[in-house]
C-alpha cells in the first residue's frame, strides 16, 4: 500500500479508537486483515456459540472460515439456504454467546452507525449475546453522525443494494433516491453513542478498506 496512505489509515483509526475507548469500548487497532482475524481468534474462546451479521467486512477477513476450521459453533448465513431457513439462522444468532457483524460508519468522536433492512444485525449488537465483536476498515470512519448517514445513503446503501443483487433503485443509479422499495435496505438507523450496558463490547478497528 503507498505509505502516506497506509499512514492515514492507522492515524484515522487511532484517532476513532482513543474516542471509542472513551465511550467505553474496548478498542483495538489492527495494521492488517490478519492482524485482526488474530485479534479476534483470541477473543472467542472454543466453547463459545458465535452469531454474524451479514457483512462484506466478514466474507473478506474470512473469520467464519476461520472458526469453522477450528469447530466453532456458528451461527451464521450461507448461500444455498431457503429464505425461512435464513431467518431461523437470524434469530438463533441473536441467542449466541457471541456476535459479529460490522458498523455502516465508525465516527471519530466514537459512535457506531448501522442501517439495517431486517434488524437482525443491529438487534445483535445492542442487546442478546452478552460478547460483542464488530469490524471496521479505515474506509468506515467519518467526521461525525451526519457524514456517516451521508456515508450510508451514498456508499453503504447503492454497493450493498448491489452486492445482494436486491432490486433498489441505487443498485441501478448508484445513487440514493430514499425509495420506497420492497427490498429497501435502509429501514432502520441504529447510533451506539456510548457501549450498551450489560454487553462486553470490541471494536476492531483495520488500516485497510474493508467492506462497503
Ligand atoms: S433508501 Fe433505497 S435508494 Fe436509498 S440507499 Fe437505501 S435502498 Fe438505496
Amino acid at each position: 500500500m503507498d505509505t502516506n496512505k497506509a499512514w492515514h489509515m492507522e492515524t484515522i483509526i487511532a484517532a476513532a479508537a482513543k474516542k471509542l475507548e472513551k465511550n467505553h469500548f474496548k478498542a483495538i487497532t489492527a495494521r492488517t486483515s490478519a492482524e485482526a482475524v488474530n485479534h479476534a481468534l483470541g477473543l472467542i474462546t472454543a466453547n463459545e456459540s458465535v452469531g454474524a451479521g451479514g457483512s462484506q467486512t466478514l466474507i473478506q477477513l474470512e473469520l467464519i472460515e476461520r472458526l469453522a476450521e477450528r469447530g466453532q459453533q456458528l451461527y451464521a448465513n450461507k448461500p444455498g439456504l431457503s429464505a425461512e431457513e435464513s431467518l431461523k439462522l437470524r434469530r438463533q444468532a441473536l441467542n449466541s454467546d457471541i456476535y459479529m457483524a460490522s458498523p455502516n460508519a465508525v465516527t471519530l468522536d466514537g459512535k457506531l452507525l448501522f442501517m439495517d433492512s431486517i434488524g437482525n444485525r443491529a438487534s445483535g449488537m445492542i442487546f442478546g449475546p452478552k460478547k460483542v465483536i464488530a469490524f471496521a476498515g479505515a474506509n468506515k470512519i467519518v467526521e461525525n453522525e451526519a457524514a456517516g448517514w451521508a456515508r450510508i445513503r451514498q456508499v453503504a446503501g447503492p454497493l450493498n443494494s448491489r452486492r445482494l443483487k436486491l432490486e433498489n433503485p441505487c443498485a441501478t443509479t448508484g445513487i440514493c433516491s430514499d425509495c420506497d422499495s420492497p427490498k429497501r435496505i435502509c429501514n432502520i438507523a441504529v447510533t451506539l453513542h456510548k457501549i450498551p450496558r450489560h454487553t462486553q463490547y470490541y471494536v476492531i478497528l483495520i488500516a485497510e478498506e474493508l467492506g462497503y
